[in-house]
């Protein structure tokens, strides 16, 4: 296109425009579409991920929490983000909210940490641990998406809203997204309440109780 003829054009948007058209901008790509390579594996997933520098989490991070568990789990549980003991210790839920998730899995779903797998919507830890901005969410979870497809889980626990949003691209509060069975992809998806939630509104255990009752119910 010559200046003339992209001036030209300019000016058609610009009368498009005024003649009430919007413009949005395009999607961004997501971080997959620059791999060469798919990964077969959660190692080979992991080291990957050790290596991504996508945004600027890599930059404090201590270590990246990739996630942990049997990478053959029937039951796969999606928190938010690494705090600090994870970023610490580089495993998910390994602090105060960890210790909670743990009782829920052995006391409830009767069975052992080992038994299912643990990850997040960021491998990495936000700064003060703050909500992970969209950015980070949509540059992140394509690495969520190949451990969903590597371990194939037959049901998903979603830990909190943020799990929910980057999942579904759903924006609904807990509150209202609870008490129903959700699909991804042919994967029965329950969400409840993030443990760190429970632990500052103890009240909302019971809704969780019976959110793990119906995720026993279809294990
Ligand atoms: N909160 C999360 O969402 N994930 C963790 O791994 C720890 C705390």
């Amino acid at each position: 296109m010559n200046d003339l003829e992209r001036l030209k054009r300019l000016r058609e948007l610009y009368w498009r425009e005024g003649m009430g058209e919007r413009y949005i901008d395009p999607p961004r790509p997501s971080p997959v579409v620059y791999h060469e390579k798919i990964s077969e594996s959660l190692e080979e997933l992991r080291q990957e991920v050790m290596a991504c520098h996508l945004c600027d989490l890599s930059k404090s991070r201590r270590h990246i929490v990739f996630g942990e568990g049997n990478p053959a789990a029937r039951l796969m549980f999606i928190g938010e983000a690494p705090g600090a003991s994870e970023d610490e210790e580089g495993r998910p839920f390994c602090g105060r909210s960890g210790a909670m998730l743990t009782d829920m899995i052995r006391n409830v779903l009767r069975m052992q940490r080992s038994e299912v797998y643990i990850t997040n919507i960021l491998k990495c830890r936000p700064p003060l641990n703050r909500t992970p901005t969209e950015e980070e969410a949509h540059l992140c979870r394509p690495w969520l998406f190949r451990q969903i497809e590597i371990i194939k889980p037959q049901l998903m626990l979603l830990l909190g809203a943020t799990a929910l949003r980057y999942l579904f691209n759903e924006t609904l509060p807990v509150s209202k997204a609870r008490g129903r069975i959700w699909d991804y992809r042919g994967i029965k998806v329950v969400v409840t309440y993030h443990p760190s939630y429970l632990l500052r509104n103890p009240s909302a255990k019971k809704e969780t109780l019976q959110d793990l009752l119906l995720l026993k119910s279809l294990l």
